[in-house]
């Protein structure tokens, strides 16, 4: 049970998704979009979040899409991760968001939940990243569309009232090969100790990672390192515990040494692997 009340709205389409929060915000309800609602859900009953209204953007045609046009992928932010999983058009993205809880749950979690999310995994937001998508917005101030790299920061840097409608990923950057591995503690649908996922276009390799640090990552300085021709593969490893954006993780499920354990074995598994295939 929630322990306060809590108004319910579902517009059906963006400008009133909009309207609603600056209407709600000015009345002091503290409004939040609401996707499959679990994350809101679960931390309304802890009270980690005090909000006085949802607006749930299921009923927003352009959020629930899942489909190809213009050499682009587009995936709507209320598409579930089940739709992910099922379908074979990127195949990195629907291994990655496998592991995400079990296939009931991913019927009701979103991806746009997952990657504005408040939970340091959002493994989600790891495809996207490595396939340079777009991430189009919408907010008090019209519309919007980003490179998902330039306002990913360790959490999708939406401005007040802004919401993400959609990514698009270019079509051309689905065929990279592509390297994945998750690590956890109890069994493939734990939350991760490690995510690494990297992506070789031809001439670079790209890597995005998650549960090391308390946010996703992809790190330009950290790439830059790992495809510098001078160095060998050991080196590399050595070198990335020095380019992290942030500290290794330490919880209850893995201390901050065993992960960087995890994460200099996989890397170095990850590099012998794709470079080995040149
Ligand atoms: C059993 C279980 C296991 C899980 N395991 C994992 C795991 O292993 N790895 C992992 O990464 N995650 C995991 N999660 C977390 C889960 O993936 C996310 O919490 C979930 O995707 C949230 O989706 P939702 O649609 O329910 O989000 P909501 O609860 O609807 O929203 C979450 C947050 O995002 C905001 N939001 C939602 N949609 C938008 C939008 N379009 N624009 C702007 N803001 C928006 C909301 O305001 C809220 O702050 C797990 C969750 C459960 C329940």
């Amino acid at each position: 049970m929630i322990p306060f009340n809590l108004e319910y709205y579902a517009p059906d389409n963006l400008d009133e998704a909009v309207e609603l929060f600056l209407t709600l915000e000015a009345e002091n309800k503290k409004p939040v979009y609401y996707g499959g609602g679990s994350e809101i859900i679960s931390f309304s009953r802890h009270r980690k979040i005090n909000t006085g209204a949802v607006i749930d953007l299921k009923s927003i045609p352009e959020t629930r899409i899942f489909e190809v046009k213009e050499e682009k992928l587009i995936t709507g932010a209320n598409a579930t991760l089940s739709i992910l999983t099922d379908q074979d058009i990127y195949p990195l993205l629907a291994r990655i968001t496998r592991h995400i809880a079990d296939r009931t749950v991913r019927n009701r979690l979103t991806v746009g939940g997952n990657i504005c999310g408040k939970l340091p995994y959002r493994e989600a937001v790891l495809p996207f990243l490595l396939s340079d998508s777009e991430a189009v917005l919408a907010g008090p101030n019209g519309r919007r569309k980003e490179k998902l790299g330039n306002i990913f920061d360790k959490r999708l840097r939406l401005d007040k009232g802004e919401l993400l409608v959609q990514l698009l990923t270019p079509l051309s950057s689905l065929k990279f090969k592509s390297w994945s591995r998750r690590r956890e503690k109890h069994g493939p649908v734990d939350y991760p100790l490690l995510h690494l996922a990297a992506v070789e276009d031809g001439e670079r390799i790209s890597v995005a990672v998650s549960g090391l640090c308390a946010f996703p990552f992809r790190d330009l300085g950290l790439e830059n390192m790992l495809n510098d021709k001078n160095l060998q593969v050991l080196e590399k490893v050595e070198k990335s515990l020095t380019l992290l954006p942030g500290d290794i993780r330490s919880d209850d499920i893995g201390s901050a040494d065993y992960r960087q354990a995890l994460w200099k074995h996989e890397l170095s598994e990850m590099l012998n692997e794709m470079e080995g295939a040149r």
